[in-house]
């Protein structure tokens, strides 16, 4: 999943980034409103967590600006405890859920998958194709009740692709989810990836669930 983190408090935002980095996010950060605005507006995040009191834009007018540009990426606010009139005009502005400041990081992560969770449809945490069994919380992966290990990158591109499963994922959008901004583009990555991946869950197991579409890209299928 990949984050864009709009927040101009340097230590918070370092605290945040590599705190989701450790739980296989990845994530892009803008320190003021225009860079944020560029950013949502030119690259495809999962989710944006979104400061309110930032330079240049506030968080409020970028996300009036990203909802009139039909930009449907969900949006968490993070606001200052004396805030409540932002937050209502928030929610209003087609914010999806704020959190007040301070708050703990386990409660940002809750909130995240909760949002994440809503927007891609998913009952609860586990994610089953055939007899693969993902866990989002814990982040397990078993088939056919086999605990599998996998990296944490190897776990983002599963992810990833049992979220969309039955699409076409072309290696342009895979690199664009799994990786951050400061990825240089290689296709070729894709490709090693997925073959490390099929070793891991799909050999020896009967059925193939990774197909790849010639010319194209990957895919899951149930
Ligand atoms: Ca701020």
């Amino acid at each position: 999943m990949r984050v864009l983190l709009i927040e101009d408090e340097k230590t918070l935002a370092e605290l945040i980034k590599s705190g989701l980095e450790d739980e296989n996010y990845s994530v892009d950060v803008a320190y003021d409103g225009e860079e944020g605005l560029y950013f949502a507006e030119n690259e495809p995040f999962d989710i944006i967590i979104l400061d309110i009191m930032l330079p240049k834009l506030n968080g409020i007018e970028l996300l009036k600006r990203l909802r009139m540009q039909n930009n449907k990426t969900p949006v968490l606010l993070l606001t200052a405890k004396s805030d409540i009139e932002d937050k209502v005009l928030g929610l209003n502005s087609g914010a999806d859920d704020y959190l007040t400041k301070p708050f703990s990081f386990d409660e940002l992560l809750a909130r995240i998958k909760a949002i994440l969770r809503r927007n891609y449809n998913i009952a609860d945490n586990i994610l089953k194709i055939d007899n693969l069994e993902i866990n989002m919380s814990t982040h397990e992966v078993k088939r056919n009740n086999i605990l599998i290990e996998l990296t944490a990158k190897e776990y983002a591109l599963l992810e990833f692709l049992a979220i969309n499963k039955n699409k076409l994922l072309t290696r342009t959008e895979i690199t664009e989810h799994i990786y951050n901004y400061d990825f240089d583009n290689d296709s070729n990555v894709v490709d090693v990836m997925i073959t490390r991946l099929r070793k891991k869950i799909d050999k020896g197991f009967g059925k193939k669930l990774i197909t790849t579409v010639r010319g194209a890209g990957y895919m899951i299928k149930e």
